[in-house]
C-alpha cells in the first residue's frame, strides 16, 4: 500500500447527506444516529424549505411561512441524530404533479451548490435519494441526478450511497423499487428517530404516521370496539388503539442503501463502519415485490 493510501484511510470518515426536504432525513434517520455514534462527522444539504408541503390548520390565521417552520424543525430534528452541520439551500419546492425539473431549477446551479460544499467538507461518503426518487417525487429524483453530476465531475473520492432502498420491512413498500444492496439494522435507533421526528411538529399530522393500525385479531378488534363504546370510562379510553413514534419506527427496523460509486483511495465504506448493523441475507424472503411505475401514483410523493 503506498503512503498516499495509509494516510487516506486513517483519514476521519466524513459524510455528506443530500435531500430534498426537510424530512426527507427520516429515510436514514437510525443510520445517522449510528454513523454519529462512529465518530463520523456529518453535513447535511436540504435543497428546498419544503414551502410547498401539508400546512397544518392552525398556520391559516397567522402569518408565518411554512417553509421556516420547516427548516427550523428539520435543524432540530438533525441535531439530535449528531448531524453537526446543516445547509438549506432553498431552491424553490414545487408539488410533485407540477415540478418541472428545466423550468423550475437550474440545474447547473443546483450542481455549482452541492459542489460547494462537498468542496469544502471533502466527504468520504455521500448519501442521497436514488435513480427513482425513493418516493417517486420528481424533485428526489433531480437531486440524485445533480449529486451523482457532482461526483463525476470532480476528483472527490468519496463513496455515494442512495437510501430508501427496498428491505424486507420499509415505510411505503410499493413506491420502493430498488432492492436494496444491503441494510443497516437501526433497531436500537428507534427513540432517537422517534425523538428527531418529533421535531417535524407541521408534518406529523399529515400522511399516516400516526395512524393507528387496524386491530387484526378478534379479540383486538372486540377491544377496540369496547374502547369507543366507553371512551366515557378510563377502561374504555385504554382500548382505543393509538400509536406512538416510538411504536411506528419499531415497526420499521432496517434502512436499505445502495452503493452507486465505491469510495476511492482506501477510505471506508458504509458497510465497514458499520459493521455490525449491516446485513445483505434475508433480503428476498416473502413474495417477490413488484416493480411499480414511479409516475403511476405520486400520492405518496407529496407528503415526503
Ligand atoms: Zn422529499
Amino acid at each position: 500500500m503506498s503512503s498516499s493510501h495509509v494516510t487516506a484511510a486513517a483519514e476521519q470518515p466524513r459524510a455528506v447527506v443530500v435531500i430534498t426536504h426537510p424530512d426527507d432525513e427520516l429515510f436514514m434517520s437510525g443510520t445517522l444516529g449510528l454513523l454519529a455514534q462512529s465518530d463520523v462527522s456529518t453535513t447535511l444539504i436540504c435543497i428546498t424549505r419544503g414551502e410547498s408541503g401539508t400546512a397544518p390548520d392552525c398556520l391559516a390565521d397567522m402569518n408565518l411561512e411554512l417553509g421556516r417552520i420547516r427548516e427550523g424543525e428539520l435543524i432540530q430534528a438533525v441535531k439530535v441524530l449528531g448531524v453537526q452541520e446543516v445547509h438549506v439551500l432553498g431552491f424553490p419546492d414545487v408539488h410533485p404533479h407540477r415540478f418541472v425539473p428545466d423550468r423550475d431549477w437550474d440545474f447547473d446551479q443546483l450542481c455549482d451548490c452541492i459542489q460547494t460544499i462537498i468542496a469544502h467538507v471533502r466527504p468520504t461518503m455521500v448519501f442521497s435519494h436514488g435513480p427513482h426518487g425513493g418516493t417517486g417525487h420528481p424533485a428526489h429524483k433531480e437531486v440524485y441526478r445533480a449529486t451523482q453530476c457532482v461526483l463525476e465531475r470532480t476528483s472527490n473520492p468519496a463513496g455515494h450511497y442512495s437510501f430508501a432502498a427496498m428491505t424486507p420491512a420499509p415505510f411505503y413498500t410499493e413506491f420502493f423499487d430498488d432492492d436494496c444492496e444491503f441494510y443497516v439494522d437501526v433497531r436500537r435507533m428507534a427513540p432517537l428517530r422517534a425523538l428527531s421526528f418529533g421535531y417535524h411538529q407541521s408534518q406529523l399530522q399529515v400522511g399516516e404516521f400516526l395512524n393507528p393500525p387496524f386491530p387484526r385479531t378478534p379479540r383486538k378488534i372486540l377491544s377496540a370496539l369496547f374502547g369507543y363504546c366507553f371512551w366515557f370510562t378510563e377502561s374504555g379510553r385504554a382500548r382505543i388503539p393509538t400509536i406512538t413514534l416510538a411504536q411506528f419506527f419499531r415497526r420499521y427496523p432496517f434502512e436499505g442503501f445502495v452503493t452507486r460509486r465505491t469510495p476511492q483511495h482506501g477510505h471506508a465504506t458504509l458497510r465497514q463502519i458499520l459493521n455490525e448493523y449491516c446485513h445483505t441475507e434475508k433480503l428476498h424472503r416473502g413474495r417477490p415485490r413488484q416493480r411499480v411505475e414511479r409516475e403511476r401514483d405520486l400520492s405518496v410523493a407529496g407528503r415526503l
